[in-house]
């Protein structure tokens, strides 16, 4: 699982301490300049490659606990059959053995900001000029009460892809048809804005074709959501009468789960749930806040030319974790992010030239076989925040055609991108 809650954390130092066959730290040259990255994710694996190929003078090293790294995105597509999980699961082999970056499968556990080093679950300590911080997202299970990663176990989130994603999908396979399918996406901000939505139409497309008397109910923490008009047009037209959507104004939100008996409790009804896929607020990921990088809200804010904390002029956080205003919290605006704060580290540690930052995001999701839908914007570092500069958005009502070279367009785009983040 990618994700590391705070019960895991101790054990995740145990379990690192004890993993013998884990390759000691490489020796870097002294004379180089060192950048350490916390988090091997697109944002993380992006920017060591970056800036491991902008320079041979910087000494590129990459903390990441997982030897490989399965993709959020497209794990929607996982569950609506479209995808295999080995199809979007990298390894970091290309990053080291072609780019030179120093992987090191550990967990950072502490920041020493004013000494300048990364302390690993290990012991080991790794000395930095520049840190990049992105570890992505922490599932805040106690906005729910009776949910945490025990809990999740029965009611996965699937918000971090890997075991949480094939448990969700072993969990529809084994439902009887007729059951009832709970989606319960999380209030905002939140990691993916359209994914829960996407993923209420991969689950119904599966439902359709292999149990067509179950129902989907989803249980928001909402009144609105991203390219809502878009999806609710691909319920009606591929799904009638499987999906209910309930917002937050009608049944207050969920407020507790019962993994036992698999009941769902909101402020007036509970639901009993054949499969119940619980999405929690979220925050970023616990290191952040170790290191004294977030706002009172979980976050971390950051310069919009440079994606440098606001707390460290020798920190970077960039992806999920960092407080982008206009941006989501996709992989593609971590991606983008990542090649703006490499930009700005390289003109740090070299004396090369800083662009004015740009940045760019696109979302695609699939509702149905051949049917694809986008949304996206081009921004820039504004006075004060992260601002859009362009933007679109696909239309109700267009072509099957050109639903089908949207839905195709997605395909591109991963290939494209997973290949720039891990080479
Ligand atoms: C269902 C779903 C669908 C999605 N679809 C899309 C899509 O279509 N397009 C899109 O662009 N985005 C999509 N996303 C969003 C996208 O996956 C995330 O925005 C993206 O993964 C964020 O990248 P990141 O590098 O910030 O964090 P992450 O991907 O979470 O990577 C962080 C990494 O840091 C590591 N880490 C954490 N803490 C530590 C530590 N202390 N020490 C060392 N390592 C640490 C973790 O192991 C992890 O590998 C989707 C997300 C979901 C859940």
């Amino acid at each position: 699982m990618t994700h590391i809650t705070r019960r895991r954390f101790g054990t995740l130092l145990a379990s690192t301490a004890a993993a013998s066959t884990l390759a000691a730290p490489a020796v870097l040259s002294a004379a180089k300049m060192r950048l350490a990255i916390i988090g091997g994710g697109p944002g993380g694996a992006t920017a060591a490659r970056y800036v491991a190929k902008g320079s041979k003078d910087v000494a590129v090293t990459l903390i990441e606990p997982k030897h490989h790294f399965t993709t959020c995105f497209f794990s929607n597509l996982y569950l609506g059959g479209f995808r295999t999980l080995d199809s979007i699961t990298h390894s970091y082999g290309t990053l080291a053995a072609q780019y030179g970056v120093n992987m090191v499968h550990d967990v950072a556990v502490d920041v020493d900001r004013a000494g300048k080093t990364v302390k690993l679950g290990r012991g080991t300590d790794i000395g930095y000029d520049r840190l990049v911080v992105s570890p992505g997202i922490e599932m805040r299970y106690d906005t729910i009460e009776g949910y945490s990663a025990e809990a999740s176990t029965a009611m996965p989130h699937a918000w971090q892809a890997g075991t949480q994603t094939a448990t969700l999908k072993k969990q529809l396979e084994a439902m009887d048809d007729g059951g009832v399918v709970v989606v319960a996406p999380p209030p905002n901000p939140f990691r993916c804005p359209p994914g829960p939505y996407e993923r209420i139409c991969m689950i119904a497309h599966y439902l359709k074709a292999n149990k067509p008397k179950s129902k989907i109910m989803v249980l928001d923490a909402k009144n609105k959501f991203s390219k809502q008009a878009l999806f609710q047009e691909a319920w009606a037209s591929h799904y009638d009468g499987m999906i209910e959507w309930l917002p937050e104004e009608v049944t207050g939100g969920v407020k507790a789960v019962k993994a036992d008996s698999m009941e769902v409790v909101m402020d007036d009804e509970t639901v009993k749930a054949a499969v119940a896929n619980v999405i929690p607020a979220q925050a970023a990921g616990i290191i952040a806040k170790r290191a004294g990088l977030t706002n009172d809200g979980g976050w971390c804010p950051i310069d919009p030319h440079s994606m440098r904390s606001k707390t460290d002029e020798n920190v970077f956080v960039i992806g999920d974790a960092s407080v982008a205003s206009a941006m989501p919290k996709s992989g593609f605006s971590a991606n983008s992010q990542a090649k703006v704060a490499a930009n700005a580290i390289l003109a740090d540690l070299t004396g090369s030239k800083k662009f004015p930052a740009k940045f760019r995001n696109t979302c695609w999701s699939l509702v149905a076989t051949n049917d694809g839908v986008k949304v996206g914007a081009d921004y820039k570092g504004g006075d004060a925040k992260i601002e859009v500069t362009s933007k679109f958005i696909s239309k109700t009502g267009e072509a099957a055609d050109l639903r089908a070279q949207t839905a195709e367009e997605a395909n591109g785009w991963y290939a494209g991108i997973t290949k720039d983040m891990f080479g």
